[in-house]
């Protein structure tokens, strides 16, 4: 069983089409939703790709809150947004990550939404700067908006590791100790990027006392406009809720060790290859010395190696002990490469 009061959010990334949102709203029609999502302008990567339906979505949206009594929200990025939503009488919005990183665009909406009796909902930034985050939040504050909620949809990173966007789950916990009193919500999909990740991400997030969840589903995720890999199919949207559960501490301590390992596993294989990346350097260097008749060991050039090794680690604070023991193996490694080189006569070597 679920905690009775978790916000939940729900709905495709974009509106597609009405009959699309309606398929939607009409199989979740049995949870107590408290707000029906589709995104109307999409900021995309790239440009070319589908931008949203725009204006005339949010007829169908509108059409959505009357027919099935729901909430509805989508994402405002600009003034102009924010009239025309509050016109269609919408009484919810979005402010997405990447708007939230740009102080600015959050201090335009700010500006637009004055006083307001809407509840504005505002996405973590991008990067993981808490300080962007709670400003937009101080931003929306200072402009008299009274009903305030965070979303946690995760940190953009350029190594990908398990999920398209980082949970830094210690984030969004800070941004709570900052305000006591601000619901946040957790958005999983776009922590997870596929999927089958979303489950985990949403069990994660109720362990963690989150105030909800906002998940994307699609009638048809396959032929989705946008976010196809993530978003859940109704019947799966409804075996989530029915298999999330609220769990004792030792079944999360034991998940929480689960993950831990995995990340390390993806980190053991990264340091694999760097290992190689890096002896091919050498073998590159030990075939110049064999044709430059070069010595292969240079102790300045060790030395100093060794010195910007040491300094390195001291400062991700790494022990020296463990740093002088890798770099010597990594140099000794090194050196019988180039030494094994050097012994076979190599033709390429002797031609140049
Ligand atoms: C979305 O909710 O579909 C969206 C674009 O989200 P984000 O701003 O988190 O990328
Ligand atoms: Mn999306």
């Amino acid at each position: 069983m679920l905690p009775a009061d978790l916000k939940l959010i729900a709905g495709p990334c974009s509106a597609e089409s009405y009959e699309q949102l309606r398929a939607v709203a009409q199989q979740l029609d049995s949870v107590n939703l408290f707000a029906f999502r589709a995104g109307i302008w999409k900021p995309r990567t790239q440009p070319g790709a589908f931008e949203g339906a725009g204006a005339e979505g949010l007829g169908w949206m509108r059409d959505i809150q009357d027919e099935f009594g729901l909430n509805v929200l989508t994402e405002v990025a600009n003034s102009s947004h924010v009239e025309k939503v509050l016109a269609h009488g919408f009484n919810m919005m979005w402010i997405g990550a990447r708007t939230t990183s740009n102080p600015f665009s959050v201090q335009e909406l700010a500006d637009s939404l004055q006083g307001t009796e809407a509840t504005i909902l505002i996405k973590n930034p991008t990067n993981p700067d808490l300080k962007l985050w709670v400003g937009g939040i101080e931003r929306l504050y200072k402009a008299g908006v009274k009903k305030v909620i965070a979303i946690h949809r995760g940190f953009s990173t350029y190594d990908k590791l398990k999920y398209r966007n980082l949970p830094n789950w210690q984030i969004p916990i800070a941004l709570r100790a900052e305000f006591p009193g601000l619901e946040i919500i957790c958005d999983p999909s776009h922590i997870s990027g596929i999927a089958n990740n979303v489950f985990e991400v949403s069990q994660k997030a109720v362990d963690l006392k989150f105030d909800g969840l906002m998940i994307e589903v699609h009638p048809n995720p396959a032929v989705a406009k946008t976010d196809a890999k993530q978003q859940l199919t109704p019947k799966e949207y409804l075996e989530l809720l029915a298999t999330l559960n609220v769990r004792s501490r030792e079944a999360i301590d034991q998940e929480e060790i689960r993950e831990l390992r995995a990340n390390i596993s993806i980190l053991d294989n990264q340091v694999v290859e760097i290992f190689a990346k890096r002896m091919e350097l050498v073998e590159h260097i030990g075939h110049y010395k064999k044709r430059n008749n070069i010595a292969i060991f240079q102790p300045n050039q060790w030395e100093e190696a060794l010195a910007k090794f040491l300094k390195l680690s001291e400062d991700a604070e790494l022990s020296k002990e463990f740093a002088a023991e890798v770099f010597k193996l990594i140099h000794q490694e090194s050196i019988d490469i180039q030494s094994k080189i050097l012994r076979n006569s190599d033709p390429g070597d002797s031609a140049s």
